[in-house]
C-alpha cells in the first residue's frame, strides 16, 4: 500500500469491494461506534502518503454544499460582492442546496491548486471526512465517497480487511 492509487481505477475497485464493506457494516454496526481512534489513525497514515495535488478528483467531480458563511468568505477573498459571487458561480440544486454552477470547480487550476484555498468552503476543508468524530454515522456516505477519493477507498479497505 505504498503507491498512490489512481483515482480513475476507483469506480471498478470500489464496486468490487462494496459488498464486503456493506457486510462489515452489518456485522460490526455496534463495534464501529467505538472505532473512531482506529479509523482516524488509518486516515492520518493514508493521507500522509496521498498527494491531493496529484489527484484533485473531489474538486473535479463532487460539488461541495456551500453555506452563506462560505459565500461571505469567498466574496472577501475575491473582492466581490456576495450577490455577484452567487450570480457568477453558484446555483441552487434539486435538494435546495447552494452548489457551484459548474464542475470541475471554477477555482480549480490546471495545476490542481485551489485559487481560494485559504477561503475555500467548509465542506472542502472537511472532505473526505474520514477523520470525523462518530465516523459510523457517515459510513454509508463514505462507501459512496470511496468511488471518488483514494483516501476513503483505502481507509475502508484497511478497516474492513485487517483484524
Ligand atoms: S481528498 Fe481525496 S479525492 Fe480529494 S484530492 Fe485528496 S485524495 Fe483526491
Ligand atoms: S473551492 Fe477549492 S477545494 Fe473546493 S472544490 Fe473548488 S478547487 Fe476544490
Amino acid at each position: 500500500m505504498n503507491k498512490q492509487l489512481d483515482y480513475k481505477l476507483l469506480p471498478t475497485l470500489a464496486s468490487k469491494s462494496e459488498p464486503e464493506w456493506k457486510r462489515f457494516y452489518v456485522k460490526n454496526k455496534k463495534k464501529l461506534e467505538s472505532m473512531d481512534l482506529k479509523i482516524h489513525a488509518l486516515h492520518d497514515k493514508i493521507s500522509e502518503r496521498v498527494d491531493c495535488l496529484a489527484c484533485a478528483n473531489c474538486c473535479r467531480s463532487l460539488g461541495p454544499r456551500i453555506t452563506d458563511k462560505d459565500v461571505e468568505r469567498m466574496a472577501k477573498a475575491l473582492r466581490m460582492k456576495t450577490v455577484d459571487v452567487i450570480s457568477k458561480y453558484l446555483r441552487i440544486d434539486e435538494d435546495k442546496d447552494m452548489v457551484f454552477q459548474t464542475m470541475p470547480c471554477p477555482f480549480l487550476g490546471a495545476d490542481n491548486y485551489c485559487s481560494i484555498y485559504e477561503n475555500r468552503p467548509k465542506a472542502c476543508r472537511e472532505y473526505p471526512h474520514t477523520d470525523r468524530k462518530r465516523f459510523y454515522q457517515i459510513y454509508n456516505l463514505s462507501i459512496k465517497n470511496a468511488y471518488t477519493c483514494p483516501i476513503v477507498y483505502e481507509v475502508l479497505e484497511n478497516l474492513t480487511k485487517t483484524p
